[in-house]
């Protein structure tokens, strides 16, 4: 049995104050929130902020992204045993805007996703299409890949310690959400693809859907079978919002 899973993903947005002001606001009523896991993934900079405002509470932390390399002389790099020094929980990885605007490789993802393991980190692997891939009938292919590549490298065993976020491009900070049947047809492929290597893993990972979630649309996409919680963006940076999509899962 899957539990459910909602992480916000505040992107590179925040500050000090606002920062407290947010969580101030979801620590209020999060304790309505039963039988959920949620997890805040903050900047870089306010992981430690929202470490020790979160402290004891039941949210978890995690980060946006990890350093490929393990230690050493790489400026400007934030390794993974440094962010479960902090107490993060959770890692995202390949997130799409990571895919596209810095050139993440799905190799590098993969080196990503073994360093974050190997630091005690559950990595949340990002895979979705674009619009033209999605027009061209190639979903399912790029899907298949970019968690394939995983398979190959870490072993399908390394998904008992993880989590994995379908995040269609063209619904991400766009307001176009992934109709509930677009996204659970998506979540199953993944999840058959998995079976084929090991069917307690296929049954037992957590598969989120991101996308233009919302406290409006969310209900609908958590009811799916294969659709345990949602990434995400623009709205869990509004408390209210936040909640709404939490409760929705629970
Ligand atoms: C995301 O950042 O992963 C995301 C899904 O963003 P949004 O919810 O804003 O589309």
């Amino acid at each position: 049995m899957r539990s459910p899973l909602v992480i916000g993903n505040w992107k590179m947005n925040g500050c000090l104050a606002k920062n407290t002001e947010l969580i101030d606001q979801l620590l209020i009523s999060i304790n309505e929130v039963k039988g959920v896991n949620v997890v805040i993934c903050p900047p870089y900079p306010y992981l430690m902020q929202v470490a020790e405002q979160l402290a004891s509470m039941a949210i978890k932390l995690g980060a946006q992204n990890v350093s490929a390399f393990k230690s050493g002389a790489y400026t400007g790099e934030v390794s993974s045993h440094m962010l479960s020094d902090l107490g993060c929980s959770y890692v995202l990885l390949g997130h799409s805007e990571r895919r596209s605007l810095f050139q993440e490789s799905d190799e590098q993802i993969a080196i990503k996703f073994e360093i974050s393991l190997n630091a005690g980190l559950s990595p949340v692997l990002c895979v979705g299409e674009t619009l033209e891939q999605r027009q061209n009938n190639e979903t399912q292919s790029i899907v298949s890949r970019q968690v394939q590549v995983i398979v190959d490298r870490v072993g399908i065993k390394s998904f008992a310690n993880a989590v994995i976020a379908y995040e269609p491009i063209w619904a991400i900070g766009t307001g176009e959400t992934a109709t509930p049947i677009q996204a659970q047809a998506v979540h199953q492929l993944i999840r058959q693809q998995l079976r084929g290597s090991d069917g307690d893993i296929a049954d037992s990972v957590q598969i989120l859907y991101g996308g233009s979630v919302n406290a409006t649309n969310a209900q609908a996409l958590f009811c799916q079978p294969d659709i345990d919680g949602g990434l995400v963006g623009g709205a869990s940076l509004n408390a209210t919002d936040f909640l709404m999509i939490c409760l929705f899962n629970s």
